[in-house]
Order: structure tokens, then sequence, then C-alpha cells
């Protein structure tokens, strides 16, 4: 039996594993669309099929599974509409393969019921451990009481009774801990994943994120011909303000500066901070003279906004910008970024706190 019941938890644990990978991008919460609940659920349902076929021999006569444990867990997971797929695989399955009986009946009516039950008691707001407890108390009640009418030997009976309890107990506290491991790594992994896109002074773009959505946008806007600006932004003689303040305060400045061009940019601007003191803003659907509008509203908003240190001293700093824009004047959108290169380099060379036009 011991055999049995470690081939069941290790299931359990492989499909856990399995559908917490494959949502490791998301997340497995309520608010996931309905093709990925419904894949949940069928991903349970199968859990619930192999448990029944891998089931825990008590003795000559009684045979116990924990297919109950893949229904809560996709109720848990992502609610009733997961659960609702969960419970009908496992009752075809449960119906088809041991065929139609009095203790398939049985069987169906106790998954049905568990499911409601499981949904309505995940639809609360509640701790993770207290849904867990509360569903697996339930389940154990209402399968004794399923044992018990299917099982008339009371001898047969009580042992069927305190070996599933006890198993389902042991199994259900196994899953709990597993599945809170679970979610602590797969929030790790999003949670540097999306590190890895940010730069950490100012939470804008890094030039690693900066390059890959680059790439995708222009190769969009070259297929559907869609207008594209790009500013390149560098901070004019920044050096003068980490000697004059120390670097720790020019921080400070380049991260209020990163707010400002979030706030004087749309939400489908792309902004990014390039390295050190250089920054860039790729916009949107946007003309030229649209582009060299906004620019100019940067280059002001930076030039009279007083930038304040700790010790409340206050500084200002002005930046030099260069435009190119597809598809005109740039013809080849490929060309953007050397093109707004260019354009930055003759801003400095024009004097600085100027904006340039690439032509
Ligand atoms: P220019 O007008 O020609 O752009 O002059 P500049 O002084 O801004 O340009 P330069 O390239 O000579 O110097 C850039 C400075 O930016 C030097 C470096 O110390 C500073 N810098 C780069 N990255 C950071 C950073 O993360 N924090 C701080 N505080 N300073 C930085
Ligand atoms: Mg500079
Ligand atoms: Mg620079």
């Amino acid at each position: 039996m011991l055999r049995d019941l470690f081939i069941n938890t290790i299931m359990v644990v492989a499909f856990t594993s399995v559908s917490y990978q494959a949502f490791r991008n998301t997340g497995l919460h309520h608010g996931l669309p309905l093709k990925p609940k419904l894949i949940l659920g069928g991903i349970y349902g199968l859990l619930g099929i192999v448990l029944m076929l891998f089931t825990v021999r008590v003795n000559e006569t009684v045979i116990i599974d924990f297919r109950n444990i893949a229904l809560l867990l996709s109720a848990v997971n992502a609610g009733w509409i997961s659960a609702a797929m969960a419970g009908f695989v496992i009752s075809i399955f449960r119906i088809c393969y041991f065929g139609a009986s009095v203790s398939s009946a049985v069987a169906v009516m106790v998954i049905v019921l568990l499911t409601a039950i499981f949904s309505f008691i995940c639809s609360f707001t509640m701790k993770l451990w207290k849904k867990w407890t509360l569903s697996v108390g339930i389940s154990l009640i209402i399968s004794s009481i399923a044992l018990s009418f299917l099982l008339p030997n009371p001898a047969i009976r009580r042992e069927a009774l305190i070996y599933y309890n006890l198993g389902l107990s042991i199994a259900a506290v196994l899953v709990y801990y597993y599945i809170g491991y679970l979610e602590a790594l797969t929030f790790s992994y999003r949670k540097y994943r999306e590190e890895a896109k940010r730069d950490f002074l100012t939470g804008l773009n890094n030039v690693r994120q900066f390059e890959v959505v680059t790439g995708r946008i222009i190769q969009d806007a070259e297929n559907q011909r869609q207008k594209l600006a790009l500013l390149f932004i560098d901070v004019d003689f920044f050096k003068k303000v980490n000697d004059t303040y120390g670097h720790k305060q020019g921080d400070i400045v380049l991260k209020e500066l990163g707010k400002i061009l979030r706030q004087t940019c749309r939400d489908v601007d792309i902004v990014s901070r390039n390295g050190g003191e250089e920054f860039s803003v790729l916009l949107m659907d946007c003309s030229q003279s649209k582009a060299v509008e906004i620019a100019e509203r940067i280059r002001k908003t930076i030039e009279e906004h007083p930038f304040e240190l700790p010790g409340q001293r206050k500084t200002a700093i002005t930046v030099s910008i260069g435009i190119a824009s597809y598809p005109e004047p740039v013809k080849d959108v490929e060309e953007l970024k050397e093109k707004a290169d260019g354009a930055l380099y003759e801003a400095k060379r024009a004097g600085r706190n100027k904006v340039i036009v690439s032509k």
C-alpha cells in the first residue's frame, strides 16, 4: 500500500509541476481567460483519470484514490470553470471506463457535489490554507458517507474509512506545501523576468528591452507603412552634475528625468534608458512635425524643471535631442537609429539644449 501511496503522490507532484510550468508566464489565478481555464481543467481532469488508474490498494477488496485532490487543485488555482472542466473529464471517464453501475452513479454524484462545493469555497477571498482545510474536510466527510453507503460489511467499511481519511489527509498536506513552493518559484520567475527588461534606476525599459521592442515595432512599421519617430536624448554636460554634487545625486537627477519623460509621452510610446545619461523615446504612429513638437516639449520641460537634491539643493539640466522619422524623410526604417544618433550629434555640435531633425 505504501508503494501505491508513493506512486500517487508522484503523479500529483508531476501534474502540479506541469501545470505551474505551463502557466509560469501568467501565473495561476481566477482572472485567467476562458481558454487557459479550460486547458488547466483538462490537465487536472487528466490527473484525476491517472489517479483513478493508479489506485491505492488497501486490502483484497478495498481500493481508494485521490481524484478529489485533482478537483480541488483546479478550483483553487483557477476557479469554477476549471473545476467544472476537471469534474466533467473525471466523471465521463469514470462512467466510460468502469461502466454504468451504482458505484459509478455514486462516484459521479460525489464529483459533481465536490465540484460545486470547492468552487463555492474558492470563490471567496480567504487565505489558501483556510480554503484548503475547509475543502479537504468537507471532501473527507462526503467521500466517507459515499464509502459507507457502498461498503455494507462493517469490518471492510471501517478499514476503508480509516485508510481513506488518513491517506487523503496526508496527501492533502503534502500537496498544500508543494503548491506553496511552486507558487513562490513561479512568482520569482515572473519577477526576475520583468526585472531583466527594466532599468533598475528609472524603471524604464533597459537597453536590451529597447532593442527587442524597437526591432519588433520597426518590422511592423515597415510591413504596414506605419509612421514612426525615434528620439535620442542625451543630458548635456552631465559629468559636471556628478562632479559638482556627487554620483549619488546624479542618480537622483536621472531618476527624476526618467519620470518626466514618462509623463511627457503617451502610454503607447516606448521610453527607455539606453545607458548612462542617454534615453530614447519611440513615438508610435507619429509624423515628423508631431515628433518635433513632442521633442520640443520634452526639452523645454526639462530645462524649466528644478531638480531637487537632498539638503534643500536644486539643480537644473538641459538635454539635446536627435529625431529620425519614418517614412518621411528616413525611407529605410533600418536606418532610424543611426539617423537619430546623427541628429543628436548635430544637436550637441550646434551648442546643446537643442532639437535637431535628421534629413
Ligand atoms: P555631453 O553634453 O557631451 O553629453 O557631456 P556629458 O558630460 O553629459 O557627457 P560624457 O559622455 O562626457 O559624460 C557622461 C557622464 O554621465 C559621465 C558619467 O559619469 C555619467 N554617468 C553615466 N552613467 C551614470 C549613472 O548611472 N549615474 C550617474 N550619476 N552618472 C552617470
Ligand atoms: Mg551627455
Ligand atoms: Mg552621453
